[in-house]
């Protein structure tokens, strides 16, 4: 028998396994076989570590070599190379981030930089996500073995109040309290429900999460069970999400069979059992009431509130909804106590962030940072500069319910205080990164394209409201908007903020409402010249010449003087 030397990692994951990674894995597995190594060299599954360029992604241990991206054809040279003749394999390394011009910036704050630092992602990418027993070696159920043997319910909640947890789902309300809510409330039984309906375009943290470390989340929820007093809990899980359903079953599985779920929880009087369910597709699930009637096996529409689901949730019981990262930030904050949180972060919103960074830089990916980091220093040290050519316009923070910012806010601390004093949404932690070649107009049309799709048509305000908008911001693309949409899409957007029924109706005029607030003399352009000075509308501008719409030529006519 051989012992192992070498330790092969493949990234598996949504974004990976559509490019081949399965087939990848089980090559590397034949070559293996193929030059007998199968017996010294270990081969499992990673997630991707926040590398979206580099997928899919092979790690070789103990050197720490990265590979990617990789594909199956080259799984029998890499083996040969590295694994058998030890030889690095040059033209399969991981690129090394690029650092374009527009980032000097960087250089002057060297040395001062924060660091990333992982909290909720800390195993993700280090351990095989389908072994219990690694994730028990790595901190694993500590927290709820603590919780168990030396915590009350009201000790626990107790501590992740005094961390100052605030909800990472968008709101930022402050976990512990509502924690308190449904401890407190009258009624039994009491549910607890992990909102894992991640459908914000352009964010996929949640899925890293439980790809990553599905046992960390079935812990925390089953902490939370103890705190409020519940049994049973679900996790509401996107529909598309396959791997991370995957892999949440096997942890509840595992975690059933080391006792770690189930009846008598470490000997202790606590029971508690949890279940996965998939939704079917609908952004309007991830409300959280809309949600609720979905698990229920009704159609998904919001309900009214009051009351709250905290004393009147799922199948009218007192429930707990959270979303992944803010559950999965308790165990640690357990672990290591609410004083250790609060060394991260800024006072008012202590704790790390979890954002996925994509757009015109040169490195998207998902990453876990200070709360409190600049956008600027997100783009310079996590993007890795903008893309070369591309000169940082717009960013959308959040998500499409998000807020649109300009450049000149990108050095507002991002924290839940700094942003709201500002005016700018956290959201769910999506940051689209733009560049000239966006247009504002196009862009708020895109979102309320899809708000209008997603919009459950249960009250007007939205329904009505997202179309119009909509049809509107289409003319305005086409040269054939008027000045007065420049004060009827904000004016919409109040109203429909004011008497929507939801959330969605609620945010979907964000995109107008930014759109004028911040970018007027662009969409001035459409409107009066008939240009898109990005050059992105059907109606853009010729070289040379500005065209003028009829709009445009009625409106210059209307500025001469008379006679
Ligand atoms: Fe449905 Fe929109 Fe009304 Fe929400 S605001 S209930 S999504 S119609």
């Amino acid at each position: 028998m051989k012992t192992i030397r070498s330790m092969i990692l493949v990234s598996e994951d949504e974004k990976s396994n559509r490019l081949g990674g399965r087939e990848l894995f089980q090559s590397l597995q034949a070559a293996l076989q193929e030059f007998d190594l199968q017996e010294e060299v270990a081969i499992s599954t990673i997630t991707d570590l926040g590398r979206q360029d580099a997928l899919p992604m092979v790690v070789v241990y103990p050197d720490a070599v990265i590979y990617g991206p990789v594909t199956p054809a080259d799984a029998h040279f890499l083996v040969e190379e590295h694994l058998y003749k030890g030889r690095i394999v040059e033209r399969l390394l991981a690129p090394a981030p690029e650092t374009s011009d527009n980032a000097s910036w960087l250089s002057a704050r060297k040395g001062a930089l924060p660091a990333e630092q992982r909290i909720v992602l800390q195993r993700a990418g280090r351990i095989d996500p389908e072994s219990i027993d690694e994730y028990i070696v790595n901190d694993g159920y500590a927290a709820l073995g603590k919780a168990l043997t030396e915590m009350s319910p009201a000790d626990v909640i107790a501590e992740v109040e005094k961390a100052g947890l605030q909800g990472r789902g968008g709101a930022g309300f402050p976990v512990g309290r509502k924690w308190g809510f449904v401890a407190g409330a009258p009624g039994n039984p009491k549910y607890i429900v992990c909102n894992a309906d991640e459908s914000e375009p352009g964010t996929f943290k949640d899925r890293l999460i439980m790809e990553g470390d599905p046992f960390a989340l079935v812990e925390a929820i089953t902490l939370a069970g103890y705190a409020i007093g519940a049994q049973e809990g679900y996790i509401y899980i996107r529909g598309e999400y396959g791997l991370a359903y995957q892999r949440l079953k096997n942890a509840i599985e595992q975690a059933h069979a080391y006792g770690m779920l189930g009846k008598n929880i470490f000997n202790s009087q606590f029971s508690f059992d949890l279940h996965v369910h998939a939704g079917a597709g609908a952004y309007i699930c991830g409300e959280e009431t809309a949600l609720l009637e979905s698990l229920e096996g009704k159609r998904g529409e919001p309900r009214s509130r009051p009351p709250y689901p905290t004393t009147h949730g799922l199948w009218g019981k007192p429930t707990l909804v959270n979303n992944v990262e803010s559950l999965a930030n308790v165990p640690p904050i357990i672990r290591n106590g609410a004083r250790w949180y609060r060394t991260y972060g800024t006072p008012s919103s202590p704790g790390t962030k979890v954002y996925t960074i994509m757009g015109q830089i040169n490195t998207p990916g998902v990453i876990e940072v200070p709360m409190g980091i600049t956008l600027r220093e997100v783009i310079a040290i996590y993007g890795h500069g903008m893309k070369p050519g591309s000169t940082f316009k717009l960013a959308q923070t959040g998500g499409s319910s998000g807020s649109i910012i300009p450049a000149a806010l990108q050095d507002i601390p991002m924290d839940f205080e700094s942003f709201r004093k500002a005016g700018v949404s956290l959201g769910s932690g999506a940051l689209l990164i733009c560049d000239q070649t966006t247009c504002i107009v196009d862009l708020a049309k895109v979102l309320l394209q899809f708000f209008r799709f997603e919009s459950c048509g249960k009250c007007t305000p939205c329904r009505i409201g997202t179309q119009w908008a909509y049809e509107t911001l289409v003319h305005i693309t086409q040269g054939q908007g008027q000045l007065s949409d420049l004060d009827s899409l904000p004016k919409l957007a109040s109203q429909m903020e004011m008497i929507s029924h939801c959330g969605l109706g609620q945010t979907a005029g964000v995109p107008m409402r930014d759109m004028v607030k911040n970018f007027r003399a662009e969409v001035e352009a459409h409107i009066v010249q008939g240009t898109c000075p990005a050059g992105v509308c059907p109606m853009k501008a010729p070289k040379g010449a500005a065209k003028k719409s009829k709009r445009a030529a009625e409106h210059q006519a209307a500025q001469q003087p008379a006679g």
